[in-house]
């Protein structure tokens, strides 16, 4: 036989020793031995090797069998414990079985050592292999556990019998601490539905549903009452498990997300739209009516004091001119501006008045409309394929218009206007430009031109109200687009837009 043995004698008698080697080395061509009398030769041969087994003799001087185990014991070690004695009577046989011991045999009937030696280390292998799997097991649940109590979703493990099997931290975290972790419904303190605020019964739950009906419910938003008393949103989701051949589930896992926040902040979120809404339409409203009814009394001023001019130019004195001259302008410029802010105003549904429109089309009438200006300032303008697209064709007007009116407006004294009007298809809108070379926009004022009545320049320098890019802003907005303006001072301007396809 090629068998290999590490054994370790505890025993006074050299005689002795060697006749228990004699024996094994009928089974075993191998034998590593050392022969021990004491607890600290025992403990020194222990630390210092691996042992197959131990062979103790019962009684020694100052040392015995019983005190041996202690020291395997307590040194943490599992090794097979075998006593063989010439005087150990079946009493002490057992108490020292009790205390640990595997076997004992009689020095007279040393036939039976290898048998019962190879026995215990087999039986022992097998025990250290059992105690490595379960330490694996129990390895693998803390692994397990961990990354479970990491989640930052609420997990919980059901039977059917809404006994908890598990819980991570976050599920405790959401639902409250509760003094018995056992029974689920505990936990359902009170249920209700989050949109209708309606109290669910016990069999509307989830978790009941999974159970008994083995059904999942993914994503359903509920509010509970925690454990201490705190109202909660939940995100919940429950999955029944159902194990082979069986047709109802033993278990149901229930995972959840505290959505109270979310909730809140989506609440407040609407009602601060809704409070935008009321207020931006009040101020439409007043702009409206305010420039509306101001028309009237406007016209009165304007169309007297011009009266006032034809008739008294030159009778009164030289400051008189002046003076009513001042009031003429100043009555004609708030005359063109309540035009443009009723104008603004009036830009309200895009909807209203919507139809195809075929840009090309519309451009051109726009520049002819422009004539005489085109014609006085020298523009060349030039127009690449334009698409078709839904809207209301006179906010599209007032769009080019005011753009094109101010690329010639705002252009270069030393060269004529050159304006390029473009556009591209993006993947889900148009890209449009308006591109001049004129006098360009200093960068720090790119985002307030779009402001209603903000401009650069003194209205004699170049005329105008500072309308005319806000209500752009407006109806490109209205339209779910957006509109910038990139620009290089004394160089140029190119004003773009994009309008949403989906919207045509
Ligand atoms: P308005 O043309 O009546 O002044 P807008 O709202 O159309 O008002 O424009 C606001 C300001 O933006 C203008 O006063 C001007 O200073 C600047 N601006 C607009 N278009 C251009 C352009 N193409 N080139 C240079 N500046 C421009």
């Amino acid at each position: 036989m090629d068998k290999e043995l590490r054994i370790l004698i505890v025993e006074d008698y050299e005689d002795d020793a060697e006749l228990i080697i004699l024996e094994l080395s009928k089974s075993y061509n191998k034998i590593t031995h050392e022969v021990v009398d004491n607890e600290n030769s025992l403990r020194s041969a222990l630390n210092s090797k691996n042992w197959d087994a131990i062979i103790s003799d019962y009684k020694l001087p100052g040392f015995n069998a019983l005190a041996a185990l202690k020291v395997m014991q307590q040194m943490n070690l599992d090794l097979p414990f075998l006593i063989v004695s010439g005087t150990i009577g079946e009493e002490l046989a057992v108490e020292a079985m009790k205390a640990g011991a595997h076997d004992y045999i009689m020095k007279g009937n040393l036939t039976r050592l290898a048998p019962a030696l190879e026995r215990e280390i087999r039986e022992s292998e097998v025990r250290h292999q059992r105690k490595q799997s379960a330490k694996r097991l129990m390895e693998q649940e803390l692994l397990l556990r961990s990354v479970v109590d990491f989640l930052p979703v609420g997990i919980v493990l059901i039977d059917r019998n809404m006994n908890i099997i598990m819980a991570n931290k976050e599920f405790r975290n959401t639902w409250g601490e509760f003094d018995s972790f056992n029974k689920l419904p505990e936990l359902y303190i009170k249920i209700g539905d989050y949109e209708s605020k309606k109290e669910l019964s016990r069999k509307d739950w989830a978790i009941i549903k999974a159970i008994e009906e083995s059904t999942s419910i993914i994503n359903e938003i509920i509010q509970i009452k925690t454990s201490d008393d705190n109202a909660k949103v939940i995100l919940n989701s429950v999955v029944p498990i159902i194990e082979q051949n069986s047709s109802s589930a033993t278990y149901a896992i229930m995972v959840n997300q505290d959505i109270t926040k979310l909730k809140q902040d989506e609440t407040k979120l609407k009602q601060t739209l809704m409070e935008l809404e009321r207020s931006n339409k009040e101020l439409e409203q007043f702009a409206y009516v305010a420039s509306h009814d101001l028309q009237e009394p406007l016209r009165m001023v304007a169309s007297f004091t011009q009266l006032l001019a034809k008739r008294y130019k030159g009778k009164l004195d030289s400051d008189a001119d002046e003076y009513i001259d001042f009031a003429v302008n100043g009555a004609k410029r708030m005359q063109q501006l309540i035009n443009d802010l009723l104008n603004y105003s009036r830009a309200t549904s895009y909807k209203k008045g919507s139809e195809y429109l075929d840009l090309n089309i519309l451009l051109q009438s726009i520049i002819e409309s422009m004539n005489s200006l085109v014609a006085e300032s020298c523009a060349e303008i030039s127009i690449s394929q334009l698409p078709q697209i839904y809207a209301s064709q006179i906010q599209m007007q007032q769009l080019f218009q005011n753009l094109i009116s101010n690329a010639i407006k705002f252009r270069r004294n030393d060269i004529s206007p050159i304006i390029q009007i473009d556009c591209q298809r993006q993947i889900n809108y148009w890209l449009f430009s308006v591109k001049d070379n004129g006098i360009g926009i200093p960068a720090a004022y790119k985002d307030k031109i779009f402001t209603i009545f903000q401009r650069l320049h003194d209205k004699d320098e170049y005329p105008g109200t500072g309308v005319g890019l806000a209500l752009c802003k407006k109806i490109v907005e209205q339209l779910g687009g957006q509109i910038w303006v990139e620009s290089v001072q004394h160089e140029g301007s190119t004003f773009l837009f994009t309008l949403p396809i989906e919207n045509f």
